[in-house]
């Protein structure tokens, strides 16, 4: 007979429960230090990502979240940031053409209202100056009326041509021989002296679907342009050249004085100008942009203070698919 003292045996059932239940408190407690951090690891990101959402939802076009790891919850924040990104662009060039569009409609009212007395005063005023004598003391104050009135003459037309963008005539188009027509035309200029202008055209460059008329006014403005930032003279280079089967690229550059980087954001907004009164509109570049945008293209610039900038504008090679018939576009068209 072998035999033990009850009490003994409860002692140690006693004594082995505690531990058990000792051992599954420590292993509860253990569970729960490892599992919150890695919980709250894993939620971190998400719950940053609820934040930034309602925050992009109340228009704060600023925020991104930041990107930890390598993990889908990385490649979903990513995803967030590169998405707020196109939507912030997006906007601002909404923002941008519905401006153009609405100064469009204005500088066309305006134009067409103040052309005919313009007219008027410019053909009386050269009237009485002609029929001054040479002693007549007025003579020079006649002079100044018809000087001051051709200029805002060419302030209106050039605000008719910002506002009469409607209709691209698309014809097969040679961009080469367009850009040997337009340099043609710009270089006799006095701001041209002393520029050299440098031609790197591609062989390979297709004809495209584009209006001459309009195209010839974009690259006139851009090289007036280029060739007033370079005084005492310069290089301007052209370069062509084929993107893919779809798209074309005209680039033109010049070792002008550049352009601030805080301007580069007002260039193509009408009115925007760092000439000298009575020197720019600060229209050209805002035409540039309502032409290009109804070719459906797009226009880039770089620029260094100091070196130079580069006016790249993207055209497609055919506006109008087979049978597509050429859109008639209106300022207001530019928005879509
Ligand atoms: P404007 O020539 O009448 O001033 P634009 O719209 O053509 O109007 O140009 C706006 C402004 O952009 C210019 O006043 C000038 O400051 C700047 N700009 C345009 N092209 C160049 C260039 N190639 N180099 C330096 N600045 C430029």
């Amino acid at each position: 007979y072998v035999g033990a003292r009850e009490s003994t045996f409860q002692a140690l059932v006693h004594s082995f429960s505690n531990r058990v239940a000792i051992i599954a408190l420590i292993c509860v407690v253990l569970a729960g230090v490892i599992a919150v951090p890695i919980a709250q690891f894993i939620t971190y990101p998400i719950a940053e990502l609820v934040e930034a959402t309602r925050r992009l939802a109340q228009g704060d076009m600023t925020v991104r979240v930041p990107v930890y790891s390598q993990g889908e919850l990385a490649v979903l924040g990513q995803s967030f940031n590169i998405m707020v990104e196109t939507l912030h662009q997006t906007q601002q060039e909404l923002l941008h053409k519905e401006k153009l569009a609405s100064m469009g409609q204005l500088a066309a009212g305006v134009a067409h209202e103040i052309n005919n007395p313009l007219g008027t005063i410019l053909l009386f005023s050269d009237v009485m100056y002609k029929e001054a004598s040479e002693d007549d003391p007025r003579r020079d104050d006649l002079k100044m009326i018809i000087n001051e009135t051709t200029r805002c003459r060419t302030i209106v037309a050039d605000l008719l041509n910002f506002a009469r963008q409607q209709e691209v005539l698309a014809q097969e188009t040679n961009v080469h021989a367009l850009l040997e027509q337009v340099v043609e035309g710009v270089s006799h200029q006095p701001s041209f002296e002393g520029v050299e202008i440098v031609r790197q055209f591609s062989p390979d460059l297709p004809t495209i679907q584009a209006d001459p008329a309009q195209l010839q006014q974009v690259f006139v403005n851009l090289l007036n342009n280029a060739a007033e930032a370079m005084e005492g003279g310069g290089t301007i280079t052209l370069v062509t050249r084929p993107v893919n089967s779809r798209w074309v690229e005209i680039k033109v550059s010049d070792t002008g004085c550049g352009i601030l980087e805080e301007n580069l954001g007002k260039l193509f907004t009408p009115f925007f100008t760092t000439k000298p009164l009575g020197k720019g509109t600060g229209l050209g570049l805002s035409l540039v942009y309502g032409i290009i945008k109804m070719h459906r293209g797009q226009i880039a610039v770089q620029s260094q203070v100091g070196q130079g900038t580069t006016f790249t504008v993207t055209l497609l090679v055919r506006l109008f698919e087979e049978g597509q018939v050429a859109p008639v576009s209106t300022p207001a068209d530019v928005i879509a």
